[in-house]
């Protein structure tokens, strides 16, 4: 007998549900993964993306055969390839790993329904991409957690499965076509800081982390700008090539304060997922609280046009976005002091900046990216939406020494620390001679507007 799995979100071996059923029920097993060009027409599949793409799937081919196996890639569109794989070499089931957008909903629904007419049983793991399930746990009366806190004290009550080995012998079943995995080099546009993709970079990245006392340290040191602590796991997790169960299980053997911390931060991510499951809509569309007055490309060009950029004349604003379009990644506390400028200050649409995130995010990931946008600009999950993040504040109080911003901001290496977040404080001649830009809005305008705006003043 053969089985199909189709690999989507979930680029490994290790920890592998869907693999691991599929290799129990039949004799040979297609691997399969397929590009399909719907992605790219949504503009979904951003140059730094596509190229850590090519990694994950050159690592998981490299990692078959050398259990006797190989990733056979195709494109087109998913359900009729998984439908032509099937059928071509007869195959009673397919497995997958289950998602929780829009799209991957109806990809399944489709799969489930055309797949019958081959012959075959789609079988949806649960668990796979998450630690913990969408909807496994549910407050009374709803079909989800809408607030953080509580979902986490039910979520960690949970007992997660023992993750699972890696398979020692793959059997793939002889003549079913496929192409070479795509390489990196062949993708142009990319960030020239981004991470090798791939499972074995991924555990790679995990294991040195904790040995060298990234994890230990993780609850002191995550909001450091400067120190870059945290353990720069979300691409990886992305495409999941690391597994969030076997992390939240490694974190746990670990124990201690930093190891909770951590755990904590994979909470999050559980925690959007099971919302989106529940209101996929919320992808693009206010979550909790409507806001139908942001400012759009036709009335805040410049000021969106400067936040890209990196030069509204908040040095900490500016430093991230430049680490973002040089790294494809972006440390979270500068993500959520970005997001909170844009839309709170600049009082722009948070759709726009969500955009930009995902046009240059290796991460970038509709669930994360998308239900954190809606937290920053208060429609989201925050139980305090109209709380505003001064940018200088969180400044002085994450980069205090200034370094971050040296890194990011060359204009500004020679400034001292004491007015590195403040440049407009400086003496006229001296802040001419820097040639950084004055900032496009006083904060106390931005807040005004805003509160305005809410009706909130
Ligand atoms: P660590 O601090 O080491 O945390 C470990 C893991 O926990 C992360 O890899 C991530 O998978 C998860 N995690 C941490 N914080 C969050 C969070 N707030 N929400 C969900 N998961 C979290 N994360 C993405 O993976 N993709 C995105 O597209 C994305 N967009 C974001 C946009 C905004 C506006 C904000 C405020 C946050 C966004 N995040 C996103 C969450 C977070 O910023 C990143 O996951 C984190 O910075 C990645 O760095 P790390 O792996 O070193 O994290």
């Amino acid at each position: 007998t053969v089985a199909v799995v189709l690999f989507t979100a979930d680029l490994r071996l290790r920890d592998h549900p869907p693999l691991h059923a599929a290799l129990r029920s039949a004799d040979e097993v297609v691997p399969l993964f397929v590009l399909d060009p719907g992605i790219h027409a949504a503009g979904f599949d951003a140059p730094n993306r596509r190229a850590f793409l090519a990694d994950c799937l050159r690592d998981l081919d490299a990692s078959l055969r050398r259990r006797g196996g190989r990733l056979v890639l195709r494109s087109g569109p998913v359900v009729r390839e998984v439908c032509a794989v099937a059928a071509a070499c007869g195959a009673a089931e397919v497995h997958m790993a289950a998602g929780v957008t829009a799209y991957a909903h109806r990809r399944e629904e489709r799969l489930r329904k055309e797949l019958g007419a081959v012959g075959a049983a789609l079988r949806v793991h649960e668990a796979v991409i998450t630690a913990l399930a969408p909807g496994a746990v549910t407050p009374a009366g709803s079909d989800h957690y809408g607030v953080f806190t509580p979902y986490l004290r039910r979520w960690s009550q949970e007992t997660l499965r023992r993750p699972l080995a890696a398979p020692r012998a793959v059997r793939v079943p002889e003549g079913v076509r496929g192409e070479p995995p795509p390489g990196r080099a062949g993708v142009s546009g990319t960030s020239p800081g981004l991470p090798p993709g791939g499972e074995t970079a991924g555990r790679d990245r995990l294991a040195r982390w904790s040995r060298s006392g990234g994890m230990a340290a993780y609850e002191d040191r995550h909001d450091d700008l400067a120190g870059d602590a945290t353990s720069r796991l979300s691409p990886y997790l992305h495409f999941g090539t690391v597994s969030a169960a076997e992390t939240v299980h490694r974190a746990r053997e670990q124990g201690g304060p930093g190891a909770e911390a951590f755990v904590r931060q994979l909470c999050w991510r559980d925690f959007h997922h099971q919302v989106l499951a529940a209101r996929p809509e919320a992808s693009w569309r206010d979550y909790r609280t409507r806001d139908d007055r942001w400012r759009g490309e036709d009335d805040a060009a410049e000021d969106i046009a400067a936040w890209r950029d990196g030069r509204t004349g908040y040095p900490i604003v500016d430093a991230a976005m430049r680490q973002l379009r040089h790294e494809g990644w972006m440390h979270n506390r500068a993500r959520l002091l970005t997001a909170s400028f844009l839309t709170k200050t600049l009082y722009v649409d948070w759709r726009i900046g969500a955009r930009h995130f995902l046009d240059l995010l290796v991460d970038g990931d509709i669930v994360n990216n998308q239900l954190n946008w809606q937290w920053a600009a208060g429609t989201g999950t925050d139980t305090r939406p109209h709380r505003v993040l001064n940018p200088t504040v969180q400044a002085k109080r994450f980069d205090p020494r200034g370094a971050y911003v040296r890194r990011w901001v060359p204009e500004l290496a020679d400034v001292d620390a004491g007015r590195i977040h403040e440049p407009w404080r400086l003496p006229e001649d001296r802040r001419d001679a820097l040639g950084y830009p004055d900032p496009v809005v006083g904060l106390a305008e931005g807040l005004t507007r805003f509160r305005r705006a809410r009706g909130r003043e």
